[in-house]
Parts: structure tokens; C-alpha cells; sequence
């Protein structure tokens, strides 16, 4: 029996998934939060159950140590030789990783050296592949990147209008992001469709706190509404998503606050969070709106013109779509954000039947059969494809 578990590790988290491969089931997930705080939580699922344990956890070694240690005591693996792989999300992989990789002290360097680009996460990440190796030295371990499925965009889509030499001298460019998401919703939609990806036009909306778009022609990535970092792109929780980039000077100059705090507030105080001035949380909102809240309805307005309208851009940069993909916490469970997304895509084919839209996180088409553009719900998992990538990685060494 062979086992592989897919690891995302936070800075002061790390959230698990263990599988039964080739079968592809999962055995238990769980999460450790608040590493190196004190009462740290610690919560595994075990059959039906989820046990929640809150104890001092001070580092990333010692959530490794407990989590393989609870393995054994709740009787789910009986020796850590059971675990043949492992594989670690990692957020930035530049332009050095095009691919899922296996994890060398090379590559490590690698990772970090790549932590200018994404100084909260690559960091982190990196903890949870060393603590990985120091209690497993022996088992398969693989990296697999948030931005490696983009990498196929062209130029024209990654480069900016900036003087050429930033591109080279310091990476600035667009990276995308939330790729192992497109990429597996890209390839279930290929099944679904019972077409070869080459032959597909997607638009794959990845709607939850974080929120992108990508056009995906042949199976590849071709666009995105992410950037240089995740806080491009369109309105999200708590993220502004594209803005005139003189608002920065001019927010600070306005505010007295520094370029840092600005920064933060783009990140943490924007979004469907600023603009309702009541929540980031998307259900939270349609309820607020539905009670009449006008912020609340501005907030949700401003997200879904948003996407409407890389919807309309990206059919137009492949010259049509073949189907548009929902996925994540939103695209996944809010019919009510999908009806409004889809309202008034008419023009380019798109016809969608409201009964079919009242469903929730399962694999379902919302079009009418003779619908030119399909329009399908496939619930996004990453883990899957981690585990999926170690297996392949293991397979070729
Ligand atoms: P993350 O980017 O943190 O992984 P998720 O993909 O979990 O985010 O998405 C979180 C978002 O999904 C939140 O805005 C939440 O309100 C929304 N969401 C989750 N369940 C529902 C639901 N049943 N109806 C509407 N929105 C939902």
C-alpha cells in the first residue's frame, strides 16, 4: 500500500491530505494552525469524525513529528514506510519552474532565492518541505508551483508596457497564479466535454477569497487576470484586484501612509471587504444585499462586472470559447454569483437554463444542450493533483 500525502504549509500553518495511491483516496486531511503561538490546533479527520487537539506546537518539525505520530495512534498507517511520497504546494516558482519538481537541496535554494517575488509564501513553504525531510529523509518529495502551469503564456500576455530592462533585471513580470487549480479544472473539463484539451477554448473562472481568470487555449495557458503578484486581477475578498497604479502616490500623499501601508491596504482592506465596509465573506454579503444593504450590493456588483468582463476579453484573445469553467468556494456554491456573471453573454453564445444553476459543489452543466458555449461547475482540487505529480516524479526514478 503505497501512500502519498500532499502538504500546504502556511507561516504558521500546515494543512495536510493523505492518499491512498494509485486508487487516488483520501485517507484523512487535516490542518495545524497556529504553529509556533501558543495553543496551536491541530485537527485530523478520522473516518467520519474530525478530532481537534489544541496544544503548544512551536514549529513546523514538530506539526510533522505529531501528524505522523496521530497517524499511527488513530490505527491509519501502521509504520511511516507506508509513505512513499510527498509533495509540497509551493507558491512561486518564477520562471525556473515550469513543472512539478523533485525536491534537491538545488531546489530548495531555488524556492528560496525565488522569495523576493512572494516574501509571505515561498518562505513558508520552504519550512514545511525542510521539516518534511528532516522526519521522512528517505520518501519521495516533490514541489509542485502555483505559477508553473502559466508558464506557457506569451509574451504578450505576461510582458508589461514598462521600460524592457525591468523585465530582465529584476522578473517583473506577470506570473499568474492558482495554476494547479485551472490546470485540473482544464483537464476535467476536457473529460466532461469528452474532448482532447488541444482542441479546447476554455475560460476558467477560480472564484473564492482569491479570485482569478485564466484563458486557456489547447489545454494551456494563455492569459490571466492575476500578475506580478495575487493581488491583481479582478475585486476579491479583501483584495483590490487592478487599480490605476498612480493611486499609489496619491493614497499616500492623501493618507500619510507609507507605500508598505498601502500595500496592506490593497491587500487586506480592499475588495468586496472595502467596498461593503461588512464582510469579505461572499455569503455574508448576499445575505446583506438581499436584506437590502446597498454597500453590500455595490461590493457585489463591482466583483462580478469584473469578471463579466474578462470573460468577454478572454473570448475575444482566442477568437471564441468552447466552455467557461466555475471553481472554488464561490464559483463552486453561489448560484447567485454564476446567474450574474453569465447574465448578458448572450452575444457571444453563451445560453445557460436557471433551473440547472440551482446546484451546489458538484461537477454539473448550467447550459441548455444546443448552448454554442457550455457552461460546467467542476469543483477544483489541488491536492489531488500534488498527489498525482508525486506519483508521476516516483514513477521516473
Ligand atoms: P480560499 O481562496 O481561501 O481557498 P475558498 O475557495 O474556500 O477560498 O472560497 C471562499 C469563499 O467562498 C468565501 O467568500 C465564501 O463566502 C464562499 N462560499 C463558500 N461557501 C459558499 C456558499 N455556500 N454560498 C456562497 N458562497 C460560499
Amino acid at each position: 500500500m503505497e501512500k502519498t500525502i500532499a502538504i500546504n504549509a502556511g507561516s504558521s500553518s500546515l494543512k495536510f491530505q493523505l492518499y491512498d495511491m494509485p486508487s487516488e483516496t483520501v485517507i484523512t486531511a487535516g490542518i495545524v494552525e497556529r504553529i509556533g503561538l501558543k495553543d496551536s490546533i491541530f485537527t485530523i479527520s478520522v473516518g467520519d469524525e474530525k478530532i481537534k487537539e489544541v496544544t503548544d506546537i512551536p514549529d513546523h518539525e514538530v506539526a510533522v513529528q505529531m501528524l505522523l505520530d496521530k497517524l499511527i495512534s488513530h490505527n491509519i498507517i501502521s509504520s511511516y514506510d507506508e509513505i512513499t511520497g510527498v509533495g509540497h504546494r509551493v507558491v512561486h516558482g518564477g520562471e525556473k519552474f515550469t513543472e512539478s519538481v523533485y525536491i534537491t537541496d538545488q531546489v530548495i535554494a531555488d524556492i528560496e532565492a525565488l522569495s523576493e517575488l512572494a516574501p509571505l509564501h515561498n518562505p513558508a513553504n520552504v519550512t514545511g518541505i525542510r521539516a518534511f525531510r528532516k522526519v521522512l529523509p528517505n520518501i519521495v518529495a516533490v514541489a509542485v508551483f502555483d505559477t508553473a502551469f502559466h508558464q506557457t503564456m506569451p509574451p504578450s500576455s505576461y510582458l508589461y508596457s514598462l521600460p524592457y530592462n525591468y523585465y530582465e533585471d529584476y522578473g517583473i513580470r506577470k506570473y499568474g497564479f492558482h495554476g494547479t487549480s485551472h490546470k485540473y479544472v482544464t483537464e476535467r473539463a476536457s473529460d466532461l466535454l469528452g474532448r482532447p484539451q488541444e482542441e479546447l477554448r476554455l475560460i476558467t473562472c477560480h472564484l473564492g477569497n482569491g479570485a482569478s481568470i485564466a484563458a486557456i487555449e489547447g489545454g494551456k495557458s494563455m492569459d490571466t487576470s492575476m500578475g506580478f503578484t495575487p493581488l491583481a486581477g479582478v475585486s476579491m475578498g479583501t483584495r483590490s484586484g487592478n487599480i490605476d497604479p498612480a493611486l499609489v502616490p496619491f493614497i499616500m500623499e492623501k493618507t500619510g501612509k507609507s507605500a508598505e501601508q498601502v500595500l496592506d491596504v490593497l491587500n487586506k482592506e480592499s475588495g468586496m471587504l472595502g467596498v461593503s465596509g461588512i464582510s469579505s465573506d461572499l455569503r455574508d454579503l448576499e445575505s446583506e444585499a438581499a436584506k437590502g444593504n446597498d454597500r453590500a450590493e455595490l461590493a457585489l456588483d463591482v466583483f462580478v462586472d469584473g469578471i463579466h468582463k474578462y470573460i468577454g476579453s478572454y473570448a475575444a484573445r482566442m477568437n471564441g470559447v468552447d466552455a467557461i469553467i466555475f471553481t472554488a468556494g464561490i464559483g463552486e456554491n453561489s448560484s447567485y454569483i454564476r446567474e450574474r456573471v453569465l447574465r448578458g453573454l448572450e452575444f457571444m453564445g453563451v445560453y445557460w437554463d436557471p433551473a440547472l444553476n440551482q446546484v451546489r459543489g458538484v461537477e454539473a452543466f448550467l447550459n441548455y444542450p444546443h448552448s454554442p458555449v457550455k457552461v460546467i461547475i467542476i469543483p477544483t482540487n489541488e491536492e489531488l493533483m500534488i498527489a498525482r505529480d508525486v506519483e508521476v516524479i516516483r514513477a521516473q526514478r
